[in-house]
């Protein structure tokens, strides 16, 4: 049986932009579509941040933070949040700040994560906070324990206060209600982060699903330790919660393995990795009961097939394990047309100061720009909706 869903109706998409709003879109996604400029403007824009050149912050916040960030701060994003819940999409709360490397920005990260924790358990459309680990610890101090190499005496302190962090984070999240993601980041430190967030699972997921983990599927071996996980997780009584991405570090995945000789952590090309992100998917689904999911994607075809497999499969839509999620200022056609069509889902709404959220920014407009000349995902359907509107 399929469903009503229909990712090409871009009224339904875009209802929540006025003109003006969708102008901007599209003056936007349209200097981003070159590479070039992207390529250029990225390290421009990061030195002018560091040397304070007048008027970067303002232009950065008027054109790339305003389409992809919810605020500069916790209170500055709630006029976001509140506008999302209007079309009945939720929010994940994620605080940017990106790396940092001393224990002040780590314990800054971590009060920032509890007070949105206690923000989220106030309100309903936010059921979710985001962390990053590495935004909790050094990442030198990750990568050694990804090697299993012996932690100095220091280095063990500083590995007790990153345990320590998380668990105050867990425990705060299941006291209140709400639940964490912990992001996955790259290779070279995703054993520890793994290791970590399956001790939190065992520990809070037993009535609920607290902790989320992030299975990076691009990987060749994550499928297989999907299905570990939530094997050894129906052994021993706590459920998983499985936030499934392709990956965001492909390049530099590769580019590292190259240069240090080692096999790749990646599949060799992206139909292995639809084919295994699919088969998650179904797989979750299967068992929904012991495994909450989110399909974190942008993938039409992969959001498609989990939508009519749940309507199909006769799964409760609102069910709280299944979950779909986009990010912020993307796949506006598949977000707000989940939503009409009852499903559960939601956007990843980063914020924090301008400068701390800038190498996220540059993500979010190298994945938008086209090395072919093509024109974007985004740049398409923004010029379908000027279109019926009659705005060009
Ligand atoms: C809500 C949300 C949360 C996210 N959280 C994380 C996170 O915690 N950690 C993280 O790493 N990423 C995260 N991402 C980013 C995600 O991993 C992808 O980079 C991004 O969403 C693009 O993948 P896609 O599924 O949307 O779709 P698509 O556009 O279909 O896929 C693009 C992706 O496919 C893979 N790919 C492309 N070409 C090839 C190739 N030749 N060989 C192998 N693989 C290829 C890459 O992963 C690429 O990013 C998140 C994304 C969302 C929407």
């Amino acid at each position: 049986m399929k469903t009503q869903l229909n990712f090409e109706d871009y009224q339904t998409a875009f209802a929540h932009l006025s003109d003006s709003d969708l102008r901007a879109a599209h003056r936007l996604f349209s200097l981003m579509n070159q590479s070039w400029l992207v390529n250029l403007a990225s390290p421009l824009g990061l030195a002018a941040l560091r040397l304070r050149v007048p008027l970067t912050r303002y232009m950065i916040e008027k054109t790339m933070f305003r389409q992809f960030c919810g605020g500069k701060t916790l209170d500055g994003s709630k006029q976001t949040i509140a506008g999302l819940w209007e079309s009945r999409v939720a929010t994940l709360l994620d605080f940017g700040m990106e790396g940092k490397n001393h224990e002040d920005a780590f314990e800054k990260t971590l009060a920032e994560n509890l007070r949105a924790i206690e923000f989220a358990a106030s309100e309903q459309s936010v059921p979710v906070v985001v962390t990053k680990i590495s935004g909790l610890a050094a990442n030198e101090l990750l990568e050694k324990s990804d090697r299993e190499e012996e932690l100095s005496d220091q280095e063990l302190i500083a590995y007790g206060k990153l345990e320590n962090r998380l668990h105050l984070l867990a425990s705060k999240a299941s006291e209140l209600g709400v639940s964490l993601f912990i992001d996955g980041e790259e290779s070279w430190m995703q054993n520890t982060i793994d290791r970590l967030t399956i001790d939190l699972m065992a520990e809070f997921n037993k009535d609920r699903v607290v902790v989320y983990n992030t299975y990076q599927i691009y990987r060749w071996d994550k499928l297989a330790d999907l299905k570990s996980d939530i094997e050894e997780g129906q052994k021993k009584g706590y459920k998983i919660g499985a936030k499934l991405v392709r990956g965001a570090y492909m390049d530099k995945e590769r580019k590292r393995a190259e240069l240090l000789a080692y096999k790749s952590p990646i599949h060799a090309n992206k139909e292995a990795v639809d084919a295994d992100y699919d088969e998650a998917l179904i797989y979750c689904a299967d068992r929904y009961e012991d495994v909450a999911l989110c399909c974190a994607s942008h993938n039409a075809k992969s959001n498609k097939l989990l939508a009519d497999y749940i309507v199909e499969k006769k799964l409760p839509k609102d069910h709280p394990h299944l979950n779909f999620c986009q990010l912020q200022g993307m796949s506006d056609n598949l977000t707000f047309n989940l939503a009409s069509q009852g499903y559960n889902v939601a956007k990843y709404v980063v914020y924090g100061p301008v400068k701390e959220v800038f190498p996220y920014l540059v993500r979010r407009a190298k994945e938008n720009s086209s090395v072919t000349g093509d024109v974007s995902r985004e740049l398409s359907m923004i010029r379908h909706e000027m279109k019926r509107r009659d705005l060009c």
